[in-house]
């Protein structure tokens, strides 16, 4: 019975890299679309074949594709972006919603360049691989709510996704969008500090990776702010705040704020 009510449409993909890979597995895997409703087009023939293993369909063009999708979603780098929607226009048209991931583009440009107000511009980030991606959706002046509904089903496929408006952009690419990286530098830190602490490197790494999962779903599960988590486990003079007391000393939480700051102003310079 699940299958009459299931909402099916026809999703588009104008780019078949590693981000579309990770939404079109991430919907099929997780039911929100039947594999046979995904289309993305032939470029070259590995990518072809990644696509058509899971059951994606495979057009020829990228104007088959807009032509056979209700949802057509722009997943090519962002240097190619608007070559690839103006040359999309004719075929465009607001019977369709466009999706673009393409980091930097804002929804002004989009309407120029496809001539289209029915849009909706997602910043996903790196962990949609493993679908536990951080994605923010912001929503363009003639999208509908039920574009806003699908839009955020398939993100959630992918992992968690917020809605908000298009001025927080650059700062949720600072954010989420480079936080990634952050964290990699942190567990392999906290590695290398296991080393040095006496630790063989495979133990090491284990621990310190399932440690960053572990706080973060501590975070997410129990709602509590992460000061009183910290506070949970620093006993008096005990072990923990003599490490905390040596990363407030590398000034370690200004850090990582100015590194968003940062992140968030080389992204305002390069949009
Ligand atoms: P990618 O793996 O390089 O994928 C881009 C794909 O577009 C490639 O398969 C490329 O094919 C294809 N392409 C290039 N020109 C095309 C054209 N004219 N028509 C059809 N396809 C074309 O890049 P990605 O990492 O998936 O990123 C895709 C978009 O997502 C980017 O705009 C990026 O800013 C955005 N994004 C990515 C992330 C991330 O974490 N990866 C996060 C947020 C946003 P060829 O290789 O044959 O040129």
């Amino acid at each position: 019975m699940a299958a009459l009510s299931m909402d099916v449409y026809k999703l588009g993909f104008i780019g078949a890299g590693n981000m579309a890979e990770s939404i079109a597995r991430g919907v099929a895997k997780s039911g929100v679309l039947p594999p046979a409703s995904i289309r993305t087009a032939h470029r070259s023939p590995e990518r072809h074949l990644v696509f058509e293993s899971f059951g994606v369909k495979i057009l020829e063009t990228n104007a088959q594709i807009v032509d056979d999708s209700d949802i057509v979603v722009l997943s090519v780098k962002p240097q190619v972006a608007k070559q690839v929607l103006l040359d999309l226009k004719p075929f465009l048209s607001e019977e369709k919603l466009l999706v673009s991931i393409a980091a930097g583009i804002k929804l002004k440009d989009l309407q120029e360049w496809s001539g289209q107000r029915r849009i909706i511009r997602v910043m996903p980030n790196t962990p949609s691989a493993v679908g536990q991606a951080a994605s923010v959706m912001c929503i363009g002046e003639m999208a509908t709510k039920k574009d806003e509904e699908r839009v955020a089903s398939l993100f959630k496929a992918i992992g968690k996704v917020w809605t908000a408006d298009e001025k927080y952009f650059d700062a949720v690419t600072g954010l989420s969008g480079s936080g990634p990286a952050y964290i990699f530098l942190a567990i392999e830190a906290l590695a290398d500090g296991g080393v040095a602490a006496g630790l063989p490197r495979d133990l090491a790494l284990g621990l310190a990776s399932q440690t960053v999962l572990g706080a973060a779903t501590m975070v997410n599960q129990t709602g509590k702010h992460p000061g009183q988590l910290k506070d949970a486990v620093t006993s008096p003079a005990g072990t923990t705040i003599a490490g905390i007391q040596e990363l407030e000393k590398g000034a370690f939480r200004g850090t990582i704020m100015s590194a968003v700051v940062a992140a968030t102003k080389r992204c305002r310079e390069l949009s």
